[in-house]
């Protein structure tokens, strides 16, 4: 047996569980906190992480200019405020946009990284400290090292990786979710289970991970009906947020593969939200990989309550609805670029060039 499991993020997970924790925000005397534009202030988050901080006489500056997509400009941005308010540590309030520019702003913030180098894989291991409260169900990023930013050079998404990554706590409460649309509902379990399958099919997986991506496959597959329906109680958005923290756990050790490597070009190219990419290419991966690993796609399967590949096809067409637009050109150029990806070399079974465009086509066209 091998293995190497770190994820030192404290997770609590409860109703309540911001103001129920209030003392967690005890970590300095000044917060930067980072969200987006709107939805932490409209959906209770913002007011509960402000009521803790108000309660522990903790000092804050908000950072909400966020987008979608975080780009490095709006990292560099957030640093400069960090430094300027003397922040001490970082709140991040959001899906995986905020959080992911949390861990990249708490990083700059300290470390003199030049723009040309944030890329270069050397990026040091010193940040400061994190909070992170994810607003939706999906990356996982609360628990993962791993920060991802649109890089125009690549014309890609490209992820920057350091333990120092790693908030020092996550904060699950799925009220914040209530009003979440169904579009970004279902993208964002999409992309938790895209993080458990390629988990699964990870050339890191191991016996731990394993574990922990068949109960979060098991618990969205237990979910499979409402995304389609669009039918949300509170536990089952619980279920969601749980299953989603598990997947970034999974991620934490595995990486991902070449399915989010090839997402990230829908995602630049044509703005289709990250868990939809990822779920529009999702099933092609897993037809490939069972060529070579069937045991490990039947292990997927079974936790879905599938016999086929293609049982599962017709399930995520049921939730994610007809697929977009491609022209061949296209999916040509994406093929270049995420033949150039880390992720696709993470894959169990890497597919070369032309394979990664017969995927693409069998998906898109
Ligand atoms: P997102 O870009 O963070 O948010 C999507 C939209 O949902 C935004 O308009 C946001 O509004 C809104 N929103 C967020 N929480 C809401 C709530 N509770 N109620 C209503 N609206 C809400 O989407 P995401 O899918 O969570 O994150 C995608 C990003 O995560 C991508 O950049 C992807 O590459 C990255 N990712 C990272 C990891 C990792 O390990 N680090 C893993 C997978 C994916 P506001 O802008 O107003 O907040
Ligand atoms: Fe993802």
């Amino acid at each position: 047996m091998k293995l190497d499991f770190h994820m030192p993020t404290k997770v609590i997970a409860e109703k309540e569980c911001v103001r129920n924790n209030a003392d967690v925000f005890k970590m300095g005397k000044k917060a930067l906190i980072v969200t987006g534009k709107c939805s932490a202030k409209n959906n209770g988050s913002l007011d509960d992480v402000i009521w803790a901080l108000d309660k522990n006489n903790i000092e804050y500056a908000v950072f909400d200019k966020v987008m979608s997509n975080p780009t490095v400009e709006c990292v560099y941005e957030g640093a400069e405020m960090a430094m300027e308010e003397e922040a001490d540590f970082v709140i991040a309030i959001g899906g995986g946009s905020p959080m992911d520019a949390a861990k990249a702003i708490a990083l700059l913030a300290v470390s003199d990284i030049d723009r040309k180098d944030l890329f270069s894989g050397n990026i040091g291991n010193k940040a400061l400290p994190m909070i992170h409260i994810p607003t939706t169900a999906g990356t996982g990023s609360e628990v993962t090292p791993y920060s991802i930013l649109t890089n125009h050079e690549k014309q890609t998404k490209t992820s920057i990786a350091a333990p120092c990554l790693f908030p020092a706590y996550a904060l699950l409460d799925a009220k914040y979710m209530k009003k979440l649309s169904l579009k970004t509902t279902v993208n964002t379990a999409i992309d938790s289970l895209s993080h458990s399958v390629e988990g699964m099919m990870s050339a890191r997986a191991n016996i731990m991970a394993d574990i922990i991506a068949r109960e979060a496959i098991r618990l969205l597959a237990s979910e499979f009906d409402n995304l389609a329906s669009g039918e949300f109680t509170d536990e089952d958005r619980e279920k969601l947020l749980y299953a989603s923290m598990l997947g970034g756990v999974v991620i934490s050790q595995t990486k991902t593969t070449a399915v989010h490597a090839m997402g990230y070009s829908l995602t630049y190219f044509k703005g289709i939200d990250h868990g939809r990419a990822n779920g529009l290419l999702l099933g092609e991966f897993m037809e490939y990989t069972e060529k070579f690993a069937p045991e490990k796609i039947h292990d997927i399967l079974d936790c879905m309550g599938m016999k086929t590949v293609d049982e599962f096809k017709a399930e995520l067409h049921k939730i994610l609805g007809e697929t977009e637009n491609f022209v061949l050109a296209e999916l040509e150029m994406y093929a270049d670029i995420a033949n150039m990806a880390g992720g696709v070399k993470n894959s169990i079974h890497c597919p070369d060039r032309s394979e990664i465009l017969e995927i693409y086509k069998n998906s898109l066209l």
